[in-house]
C-alpha cells in the first residue's frame, strides 16, 4: 500500500488573523476558498509543494473555517481551540485500505469510503486507532491506482483513445468542452452533492466533454459529431465552449479525414451531438460535413427536432440537421436495428423520447455508447437523473435493466459527456457501484 501525505489540515478560530501569519508573514499563497456546504466548513488551500519537481503533487495546508455552529469544525474548537486537525493521506485503493484497517481491527470513524472534496473518496480513521491524530485517507477520483490517475488524465486531455472490441476498433474522439448549468445536469440532486463530482463555476456551470465515438469494422461510423463550428461568439460564452482542440483536430490526429466516414449516426439530435454533422461551405450555405456518408436518425426524433416546442426548442437548432433532408444524405430509421455488423441502435427514450444507445458486440465483447442516457460517471447512481430529461422516470427505468446487464457482462461504457474518464466498466462491491476506468491506447500506439 503506497502512502503519500496530501495536506495537513488546522482549524482556525479566526481566518483573517490566520492569513496574517500564513499569507502575510509566510508569504505563501492562498487558493479560492472552497465551500463544503454539507460539513459547514470553509477550506482555505495553501500549496506548500516544490512546483519545480515535475509529477509531485504539492503537499498542502487547509485552512479550516466553520460556517455554522453546527459544523463538526466548530465543535472541534469547543472542544480543544484552534490548532493541527487532521491529516490527509492520499492511498491507491481506499477500499483496500479501509478493509485492512478493519481487519486487523483498527477503529474507524467512517465504515465505508464516502464521496470527499474534487471528486475524492474518503475515510476518517479514529484518533484512537492512530496514536492521537486524526487521520483522513484519501483516493483521488476515478481512479483505482494512482499511476492510473495520471494516465487516465492525460488520456482525458488528449484527444484520441482507441480501444479494441473484438474485430471492431473503437476511436474516442473529442470537439472540445462545453458548460451547462450544474442543476440542470442532476435533476432533484442537491447541489451540496452534485458539486462534490462536479465543480461549478461562477455561473453555477459545470464543465462537459463533447466525445463522438468512431467506430472502424466493416465500414467507418461515426457517432454523434459534437457542437461544430457554425455558433457566434454570443452562443460561445453562454456555454462557456472550448473548441481550441476540435473534431477537425482529433481526426486528424486519429489519422482521419471526414471523406473516411461512411456513416454518422445520431443518439438524438440535440445541439452538442448533432452541432457537428453539417458546416458552412465558403458561401454561407450550410451543408453536410462529411461528404460521402449517410446520416442515420431515429424517425421519432427527427420529429420532434422538425417540431420543437417550448420545453425542449433551446436544445433543437435546424441548421445541424434539417440540410441533410435537403442534400438526400438522411436515412430515418423505425426500430432497433443492426445499422454494420456488430453495431445496433436501441432505443432508450427516457432523454428525449426516442434517444437512442449503440451497442458494438464483436469477438464475444460489448461496449455501449450511452450518450445522454448516462452522460458522466456521475450519473451512475439511479437518481441522478438530468433535469433536462424529458422522461426521467423512463430514464431510470432503462438506466436500472442497462446497469445490471452492464455489471453482469462485463460491458464497456463510454461516456460521451464526461470531462475526465473516456470509458470503463461498471462494478458492483459490497452493493456499492462505481466505474473502473479502462486503459486504451494512445492515438500513436498501434492496435
Ligand atoms: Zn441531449
Ligand atoms: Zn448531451
Amino acid at each position: 500500500m503506497k502512502v503519500v501525505l496530501d495536506h495537513v489540515g488546522i482549524a482556525v478560530n479566526d481566518l483573517a488573523a490566520s492569513l496574517a501569519f500564513y499569507r502575510d508573514v509566510l508569504g505563501l499563497e492562498v487558493e479560492a476558498p472552497e465551500e463544503v456546504a454539507s460539513q459547514h466548513v470553509r477550506a482555505h488551500f495553501i500549496p506548500l509543494g516544490d512546483e519545480r519537481l515535475p509529477g509531485a503533487p504539492g503537499v498542502r495546508l487547509e485552512l479550516l473555517e466553520a460556517t455554522s455552529p453546527e459544523s463538526p469544525i466548530a465543535t472541534y474548537l469547543g472542544k480543544r481551540g484552534p490548532g493541527l486537525h487532521h491529516i490527509t493521506l492520499r492511498v491507491d485503493d481506499i477500499r483496500s485500505a479501509v478493509d485492512r484497517l478493519k481487519a486487523r481491527g483498527l477503529r474507524m470513524i467512517d465504515d465505508e469510503p464516502r464521496p470527499g472534496a474534487e471528486g475524492s473518496m474518503i475515510a476518517f480513521v479514529h484518533p484512537a486507532a492512530t496514536h492521537g491524530v486524526l487521520v483522513e485517507l484519501m483516493e483521488p477520483r476515478a481512479a483505482t491506482s494512482e499511476s492510473r490517475v495520471g494516465s487516465v488524465r492525460a488520456q482525458a486531455a488528449s484527444q484520441v483513445t482507441r480501444y479494441t472490441v473484438g474485430d471492431v476498433e473503437l476511436v474516442s474522439v473529442s470537439d472540445g468542452f462545453i458548460r451547462f448549468d450544474g442543476g440542470a445536469m442532476f435533476g432533484v440532486v442537491p447541489k451540496p452533492l452534485w458539486s462534490n463530482k462536479a465543480p461549478a463555476d461562477e455561473r453555477n456551470r459545470i464543465t462537459l466533454a463533447m466525445r463522438p465515438l468512431v467506430v472502424r469494422g466493416a465500414r467507418t461510423m461515426i457517432i454523434d459529431a459534437g457542437l461544430g463550428d457554425k455558433e457566434d461568439e454570443k452562443f460561445h460564452d453562454r456555454y462557456g465552449v472550448d473548441r481550441r482542440s476540435s473534431l477537425d483536430h482529433a481526426l486528424a490526429e486519429a489519422g482521419l479525414s471526414p471523406e473516411d466516414i461512411d456513416i454518422v449516426l445520431a443518439s438524438h439530435l440535440h445541439f452538442d451531438h448533432a452541432g457537428g454533422f453539417t458546416v458552412r461551405d465558403a458561401q454561407g450555405r450550410v451543408k453536410p460535413r462529411f461528404p460521402r456518408a449517410q446520416y442515420i436518425v431515429r424517425r421519432g426524433e427527427w420529429e420532434d427536432a422538425m417540431h420543437p416546442n417550448a420545453r425542449n426548442h433551446a436544445s433543437y437548432l435546424a441548421r445541424n440537421y434539417a440540410p441533410l433532408a435537403d442534400a438526400g444524405v438522411l436515412q430515418l430509421v423505425d426500430e432497433d436495428q443492426v445499422i454494420m455488423p456488430g453495431v445496433r441502435v436501441v432505443r432508450t427514450g427516457g432523454h428525449t423520447a426516442h434517444h437512442q444507445m449503440v451497442l458494438i458486440e464483436s469477438g464475444g465483447r460489448t461496449a455501449a455508447f450511452v450518450a445522454d442516457m448516462m452522460p458522466m460517471t456521475a450519473h451512475l447512481a439511479d437518481a441522478w437523473i438530468m433535469g433536462f430529461d424529458l422522461h426521467p422516470l423512463d430514464t431510470l427505468a432503462v438506466k436500472q435493466r442497462f446497469v445490471r446487464d452492464a455489471v453482469e457482462r462485463g460491458v464497456l461504457v463510454f461516456f460521451e459527456h464526461d470531462p475526465d474518464l473516456v470509458a470503463g466498466y461498471i462494478r458492483e462491491q459490497d452493493g456499492k457501484r462505481f466505474v473502473e476506468p479502462a486503459q486504451g491506447r494512445a492515438s500513436t500506439e498501434p492496435s
